[in-house]
This record gives structure tokens, sequence and C-alpha cells, in this order.
């Protein structure tokens, strides 16, 4: 039960988390996952995948297949409308934080 609901609420958090790094660099999912582990999230690809397709879905993130080497990977980014739910949820972390 406590572990659902933590699970909720950091879901929120790996929302904003990589929002964040998509408007500062486009990422690819496995930098992502390795990268969040560094948070103490421990995502496997089919957790991230999902969040990935379903923030691309609502048009906040965008994917672009880019050849590195001869190699295609999937780099994420964030679109206009993301920079606008970005702002957004940032001022809610600031609210929330004055309450602490
Ligand atoms: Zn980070």
């Amino acid at each position: 039960m406590e572990e659902k609901i933590l699970r909720r609420i950091f879901n929120g958090f790996i929302y904003i988390h990589i929002l964040e790094h998509a408007k500062r660099k486009p990422f690819y999912g496995t930098w992502m996952i390795e990268h969040l582990k560094e948070h103490g999230y421990s995502l496997s690809p089919g957790t991230l995948y999902p969040i990935l397709r379903e923030m691309e879905s609502t048009g906040i993130i965008v994917k672009e297949d880019i050849n590195i080497n001869g190699k295609i990977r999937k780099y994420y980014s964030i679109t206009e409308v993301g920079e606008k739910v970005l702002t957004d949820a940032r001022e809610k972390l600031k609210e929330l934080k004055m309450e602490f």
C-alpha cells in the first residue's frame, strides 16, 4: 500500500525530471535510465519507455532519430507545450517547497 502511493508520487517527480533534462539537452532512453539510477530511481526499460511514449503522445516531448557514427539513436527533446508544462510544474514545486 505504502509502496503503491510512493510510486505514484515518485512518478510525478520522474516526469518533471525527464522534462527538465529534455529542456537542457536531448537525451536517449538508456542515458535516462542510468541518470535516474544515480538519483535513486530504478526504472527498467519496460517502465521508462511507456512513460516516454505517453509524454510524446501528449506532445510535451518529441523523439528524433539521430545518427551517431553510424548508430541510430532515438533522442528526446522538449516541445513548446512541454516548456509551458515544465514552467507550471516548477511553480507548483516552489510553492510546495515553501510549505516545508
Ligand atoms: Zn537529473
